[in-house]
């Protein structure tokens, strides 16, 4: 999103260069510029010792592919405190680690993306109402579950690779 207005006093920005930047949209009663804004947030392939995924369906999805646990980082968090906050408050877990993977934007709905691999001890998992549905799947079914494509299986064959190269 590319500010017009400053969204803190009202009044119409005018373009400034700034440096290496180029032109950005500039309040001169805040002084300050407004970048184009997008939003971050994370996405958790969470897997236990036994190596199987947790994959869920959020409430309002009508498919039959499942996802990763994700979320909005909200100001003043990190990413692996989100990565973190989003497994326990959607499925219950808490993970030991979260291993940043890698990052995506999606231009669809101007998101950055981060990926992170979050290692758990397997136990019950216990579902937000967000959350309709939520499995352990063995690793060798992961990728029946997903759709083509997405996110989620750029973030799961990150994972097999990162496996693959011990740096996990
Ligand atoms: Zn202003």
């Amino acid at each position: 999103m590319i500010f017009t207005y400053c969204p803190d006093c009202g009044k119409k920005l005018i373009p400034r260069t700034l440096g290496d930047e180029g032109d950005i949209p500039f309040c001169e009663s805040c002084n300050r510029p407004f970048f184009p804004m997008f939003s971050t947030c994370v996405i958790c392939l969470c897997v236990n010792e036994l190596g199987e995924v947790a994959l869920i369906k959020q409430s309002y999805m009508k498919t039959e592919h499942f996802i990763l646990v994700s979320g909005y980082i909200k100001p003043g968090e990190t990413a692996e405190y989100t990565a973190q906050r989003e497994i326990e408050e959607e499925i219950g877990i808490t993970p030991e680690s979260c291993h940043f993977a890698l990052s995506v934007f999606y231009d669809k709905r101007d998101q950055l993306m981060l990926g992170f691999v979050c290692k758990a001890k397997k136990a019950d998992m216990k579902l937000s109402c967000e959350v309709a549905e939520a499995k352990w799947c063995p690793e060798n079914e992961v990728m029946n579950n997903l759709r083509g494509g997405s996110i989620t299986v750029q973030l799961f064959e990150k994972y097999l690779e990162l496996k693959e190269q011990n740096k996990l």
